[in-house]
């Protein structure tokens, strides 16, 4: 088989990297916190909007790479949406057909983001992504992406450019360059298995704690390990938690878990978009409240350091939901008992949990 054009396609995402600027290491600003530094990795900056451009960009390479993809292969994945955005941009640069398939009740808008890059979407009940992607793969002589199994092998974990590698890189010049803790959320997984084991690659101390929203498997499976196990209710926020037990989360390498509440995780984006001054998505408001208890128990054992975790998307995809009074008091509840935690928590450097 010549290979000319997957020569091709390899030089024109390569091509399309070197002109790309990497993401910034936001630091929060809390004065109450005087030997805790607290920063957030704006993924929301990539040209799709999310981390999941790193993710497409990896799945593409490792397609080629393998010999799945040929000049024409028609590209399916099974996405509710960020992926599916950031894959038809790559299909696009390499003028590639792109299909996804996506549960029937997807927001309009992200279907309008997928077809703006030029993609399809086959809108088919919620349960049935997986099958009818593999389903349509064969028909179309196409290739199933599934991001949910490749996710967590596709990117290098060693080093060459990944997250891990950027962030602590960006860290060099500041007062605690090894982080204590690093906090990141699942969805495929994915970000947590490369970050963890770049960490005990590169022998550093950093622990890793992933922090699960309510309605996900993923919790109960680290400390059970079940892969059998599911969750009959999807996740209320965007991008993470699971029904089901996803090939891409390796839980080895996590050090540590928590579950964070909806009414937090909202709380929380909410409150961090006061302090920035614009709106971020709700599995930033999961990580970031992750990194404010752990930056409390610090405080109180009179430990320094700092944390990091990542700042996955914007607000402005979620305006209709998260950034709507009525959609949140119907869909999540009160928020009230967290953003009085978090206003205290501003003012002492001490986050108590509401009474439940
Ligand atoms: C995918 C995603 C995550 C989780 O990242 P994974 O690497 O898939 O675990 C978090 N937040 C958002 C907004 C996402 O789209």
């Amino acid at each position: 088989m010549p290979r000319s054009w997957v020569n091709w396609a390899i030089a024109q995402i390569e091509a399309d990297f070197q002109r790309s600027a990497d993401t910034h290491l936001i630091k929060l600003d809390l004065p109450a916190l005087p030997q805790i530094d607290i920063y957030l990795k704006d993924e929301s900056t990539h040209p799709t909007g999310s981390l999941k451009h790193r993710l497409a960009r990896s799945l593409f390479l490792y397609a080629l790479s393998n010999g799945w993809i040929q000049q024409g292969t028609p590209v399916i994945e099974a996405s509710s949406g960020s992926t599916a955005i950031s894959e038809a941009y790559f299909a696009r640069l390499l003028g590639l057909p792109f299909i996804a398939v996506i549960p029937k009740s997807t927001a309009q808008k992200k279907i309008d983001q997928i077809e703006f890059y030029g993609g399809r979407c086959h809108l088919v009940a919620p349960s049935e992504i997986y099958t009818e992607s593999a389903r349509l793969a064969k028909e179309m002589n196409g290739h199933y992406m599934d991001q949910f199994t490749y996710a967590e092998r596709a990117t290098d974990w060693r080093g060459n450019n990944n997250i891990a590698d950027s962030i602590f890189n960006q860290m060099q010049r500041e007062r605690f360059p090894e982080p204590s803790y690093i906090v990141m959320s699942p969805g495929t997984g994915g970000t947590s298995a490369t970050i963890g084991r770049y960490l005990r690659y590169q022998q550093h101390n950093t622990q890793l704690c992933v922090v699960d929203p309510d309605n996900s498997v993923f919790f109960d499976f680290y400390h059970q390990r079940d892969p059998a196990l599911t969750s009959a209710c999807a996740s209320n926020i965007e991008g993470i938690g699971r029904p089901r037990v996803e090939p891409s989360f390796i839980p080895d390498v996590v050090d540590e878990m928590r579950q964070i509440p909806d009414t937090a995780s909202i709380a929380t984006m909410q409150w961090l978009s006061g302090i920035l001054g614009r709106k971020v998505g709700a599995s930033t408001g999961t990580n970031l409240y992750g990194v404010l208890q752990l930056a409390s128990e610090m405080q109180a054992r009179g430990e320094s350091g700092s944390l990091i975790t990542l700042l996955c998307d914007s607000g402005e995809r979620y305006l209709d939901s998260y950034y709507c009074d009525q959609w949140v008091s119907d869909r999540i509840g009160d928020l009230q008992p967290y953003q009085s935690a978090l206003q205290h928590f501003q003012q002492t450097g001490e986050l108590k949990e509401p009474a439940q």
